[in-house]
């Protein structure tokens, strides 16, 4: 049994910014990000992202994570780049320590690029690896090599990067289980310090989508895809890695703070708050969600014309957090934090919920410790649906 003592994030952390880089080379056929093929937008992107970051500034609020995502930030030189984290410190308090990781695909950066990002400020990377295996990337519309994913991961390693995440995709029509156990074994065996392993969903509106639609494939069958998760976990906790939500393991370490695990994205399951920028970029500080025009034109025009461009805003009443609260809650192995909650809402989780919860206890599906409520593996498969028994 691991006794290592967890970093448990809280809402009292610092904050997080994700900058949202619209651009794409061709888009992926089961993507629904937010992204464009025109890259001459870029430089007038680029002028916009730091006006809307000098209007936005939020001297409540300290930092500590920096995230550069996308589309793929990784078609930017490293001059735009050194901009965006210039400006972060300049507009915001950023701490010492703050995480800065950014997105690379495949086939877009070269070793003097990824020595430019890491010179600029970068310390994380993440790389959208989504296969080894050359029929699965071009299923998913993919442009590179599983050759071009090795070669940018070893470069990044030259390069001196110490914290290089992977993702992965399972679930692919016609991946067998040995072909999923080669990309896990080509993975580790490449020494990442923390994967990121996506079951396929097909979303609404995109080309796999529609095809799925018309019926020129057929999906995975669910009982394989479930199989694949469990055989994900066991293979990679083996390899050392912590399952520490439900798609993500951190590469363990003797640090009692974890550092492998994703700063940026635990403050998203966290409710701590964090700012969005760039075109559909979502921002969050409890109770309020708003977020940008998902339009690389609209959002120039508006930071052009000296406004936030804002496209809406909600404020979550107590039941739409309490909700949020459960389901990201059980998307992470330490699980719902019993007395957490009850500060939050003033409520007794265990009071509130104890029929749902004595039925799940009953069916397997999570487990129960004094400040605890977590997803059982077999519970893990479920979570969309336990999660909607707490409504
Ligand atoms: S998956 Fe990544 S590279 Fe592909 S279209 Fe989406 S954002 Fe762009």
């Amino acid at each position: 049994m691991n006794k290592m003592k967890t970093y448990i994030p809280t809402q009292e952390d610092p904050a997080g910014i994700y900058v949202h880089i619209p651009f794409c080379i061709k888009k992926c056929s089961y993507c629904d990000f937010f992204s464009i093929t025109d890259l001459s937008y870029t430089d007038n992107f680029i002028r916009a992202l730091i006006q809307e970051m000098s209007m936005i500034r939020k001297d409540s609020l300290q930092f500590d994570t920096l995230y550069i995502g996308g589309g793929t930030p990784s078609l930017l030189d490293v001059r735009p780049v050194n901009q965006i984290i210039g400006a972060a410190h300049q507009f915001f308090e950023m701490l010492p320590d703050t995480e800065i990781t950014m997105e690379i695909n495949p086939g877009t950066a070269n070793l003097d690029r990824l020595k430019g990002y890491q010179d600029a400020g970068v310390n994380r990377i993440n790389v959208g690896v989504q296969s080894f295996q050359l029929e699965n990337l071009k299923f998913l519309g993919r442009l590179h090599s599983s050759k071009d994913a090795e070669r940018v991961i070893k470069h990044a390693q030259q390069a001196g990067f110490m914290n290089i995440g992977l993702d992965l995709i399972y679930g692919i029509p016609g991946q067998t289980p040995k072909a999923w156990l080669n990309d896990l074994k080509t993975a580790t065996d490449l020494g990442p310090d923390h994967l990121a392993c996506y079951m396929l969903t097909y979303e609404a509106g995109t080309p796999l989508a529609r095809n799925l639609q018309t019926g020129r494939f057929r999906p995975m069958p669910e009982g394989l895809s479930a199989d694949l998760f469990e055989t994900t976990i066991s293979f990679l906790n083996d390899a050392g890695y912590v399952h520490y939500e439900i798609s993500n393991f951190a590469r363990s370490t003797s640090n009692e703070f974890e550092p492998k695990r994703s700063r940026h994205n635990q403050k998203y399951w966290s409710f701590v708050p964090y700012l969005g920028l760039g075109p559909s970029a979502h921002s969050f500080i409890e109770p309020i969600r708003w977020w940008n025009y998902r339009s690389v034109k609209n959002y120039i025009q508006e930071l052009e014309a000296g406004r936030l461009p804002l496209e809406d805003r909600e404020v979550l009443t107590s039941e739409q957090r309490m909700l949020e609260a459960i389901y990201l809650g059980l998307r992470q192995a330490d699980g719902i934090n019993i007395n957490g909650f009850h500060r939050r809402f003033g409520v007794h989780f265990t009071d509130i919920f104890e029929k749902t919860i004595a039925d799940l206890k009953k069916r397997r599906f999570i487990t129960m410790t004094r400040n605890r409520c977590a997803l059982t593996r077999k519970g893990m498969l479920f979570l969309d649906s336990i999660a909607s028994m707490f409504v």
